[in-house]
């Protein structure tokens, strides 16, 4: 399976001011494309926190997806370290400059900064008028702005999908993890190929659990989702 690591960047998400939606967002998002999120991180606007982990990342996964500032002012450090990430300068894009200028008439200046992209990078379109994004060997760059990153995913999104969707069987149970412990070990063991999650929780009815199976293998799910289902039914009316 393919796998993808997805880093946002942000003084105010490390600081808890602004809740990170973008990640949850993408990893939903490439579960759906048959691509396995492994790694998750938020990362302040600071060269020495992106550089190093956007390089790990960019060779430890298959792709690697990254939002963050891509506007002109001093936070914006975005494709400064991308640049350094990769080892390359920042060029202005031809086609990208003409396009903003005729875009921003009033104040070009502070748009073409827009058009620096690192050497080597494909210019991604905003289709909500704002920044542009890029794609840098397996690494592609969104804006953080949640409603612009969304619109640029799905500009490549196509290009991201790797074989079949990674699909889920979900059900809850009054129950507690103490009394299905065994099921959710017996069904690891009886089929490899799905990842199973219990959830538990708390409701002022008792404790519930959420049981999940996933795997991008249609059958290997099947097999397992008709498996565990009357196994969970028994354990879970146990007294
Ligand atoms: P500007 O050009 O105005 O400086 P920008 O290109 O710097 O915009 P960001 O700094 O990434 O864009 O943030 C734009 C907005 O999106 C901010 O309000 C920021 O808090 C929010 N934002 C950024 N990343 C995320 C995220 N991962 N989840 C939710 N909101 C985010
Ligand atoms: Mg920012």
């Amino acid at each position: 399976v393919a796998t993808a690591a997805i880093v946002t960047i942000g003084n105010e998400l490390v600081s808890g001011d602004t809740q990170d939606t973008n990640a949850p967002w993408l990893a939903r998002r490439l579960e759906q494309l048959g691509v396995s999120v492994r790694l998750i991180a938020s990362v302040p606007d600071e060269l020495d926190a992106i550089v190093p982990l956007v390089r790990s990342q960019s060779a430890a996964a298959d792709v690697v997806v990254v939002t963050g500032g891509l506007g002109g002012t001093p936070d914006d450090l975005t494709r400064e370290a991308l640049a350094a990430a990769f080892g390359v300068g920042q060029e202005e894009v031809p086609e990208v400059a003409a396009a903003l200028r005729a875009r921003f008439r009033r104040d070009p200046e502070y748009a073409l900064r827009w058009a620096w992209l690192p050497v080597g990078s494909r210019p991604l379109e905003n289709p909500l008028g704002g920044a542009p994004g890029f794609a840098l060997g397996n690494v592609y760059v969104l804006p953080g702005l949640p409603s612009e990153m969304e619109a640029m995913f799905d500009t490549v999104s196509g290009e991201l999908a790797r074989g079949n969707p990674i699909a889920a069987w979900r059900r809850r149970y009054r129950t507690t993890e103490s009394r299905i412990v065994d099921v959710l070990e017996a069904v690891s063991e009886r089929h490899p190929r799905v990842v199973v999650g219990s959830y538990p929780s708390f409701s002022p009815d008792g404790p519930e659990v959420e049981v999940v199976v996933k795997s991008s293998d249609p059958t290997a799910l099947a097999g397992a989702a008709a498996w565990i289902e009357p196994a969970l039914e028994e354990a879970a009316s146990r007294p």
